[in-house]
């Protein structure tokens, strides 16, 4: 069935303080400088497959329009390459907007249904915070589950061939003193998603 939106933006769609309270965020603050010039979008090397382009982002965010940003799949496919940061004439960290915008999208639960990404980085989160360790099978049916179970008859081959050459363990994990890390993780107010960027890639197209 086809699902009919509307597509145009309203003032009254607007949550006002939005784009105060991210900009208030350290490594954030720049965002106010935007030029909108669109080098982020023309440099990121998956804006062609996001919703909205990252200079979209910036100006939505900026706006106050809160719902569109957090359900947006563009804060999802983010790869983290920096290189629209590098880039930026107004030296605004794109990519640590991304961060933040995807951690208040997981705290709010408003992330695309069923799309893995967030779901990936939840469980995986959950995971860490209460056992300390990751078990990869788990995780695996975890996040099938929650997004497509079906596509687990597609890939049981692969998962046998992980588990045959070790590269897939069954067995449960978890760290021994569990207490501490509880104890570690309540005196953290935030828990960063993600991990360090990885290397940067420098693709240039049109801008969006
Ligand atoms: S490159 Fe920087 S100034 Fe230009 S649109 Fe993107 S965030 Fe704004
Ligand atoms: S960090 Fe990379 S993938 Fe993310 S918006 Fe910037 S250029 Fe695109």
């Amino acid at each position: 069935m086809i699902e009919i939106k509307r597509t145009i933006k309203y003032e009254t769609d607007r949550v006002k303080g939005f784009g105060r309270e991210v900009m208030s965020v350290p490594g954030c603050e720049q965002l106010e400088q935007c030029i909108q010039c669109g080098t982020c979008s023309g440099v990121c090397p998956l804006s062609i497959y996001m919703d909205h382009s990252p200079r979209q982002v910036m100006a939505l965010t900026r706006s106050d329009f809160k719902r569109e940003v957090l359900s947006s799949v563009t804060i999802w496919l983010c790869a983290s390459c920096y290189a629209c940061a590098a880039e930026c004439p107004r030296h605004i960290r794109i990519t640590d907007i991304m961060y933040e915008l995807k951690q208040r999208a997981i705290q709010e639960g408003v992330y695309p249904r069923r799309f893995p990404i967030p779901v990936l980085a939840r469980e995986f989160t959950r995971m860490a915070q209460h056992w300390g360790r990751i078990t990869e099978s788990l995780l695996v049916l975890r996040l099938l589950w929650r997004t497509n179970w079906l596509e687990a008859f597609g890939m049981w081959r692969l998962g046998l061939g992980l588990w045959r050459t070790g590269r897939f363990s069954l067995r449960h994990e978890s760290i021994r003193q569990r207490a501490d890390l509880t104890r570690m993780m309540a005196s953290v107010d935030d828990v960063v998603i993600g991990a360090l960027p990885p290397p940067a890639a420098n693709h240039r197209r049109g801008a969006r």
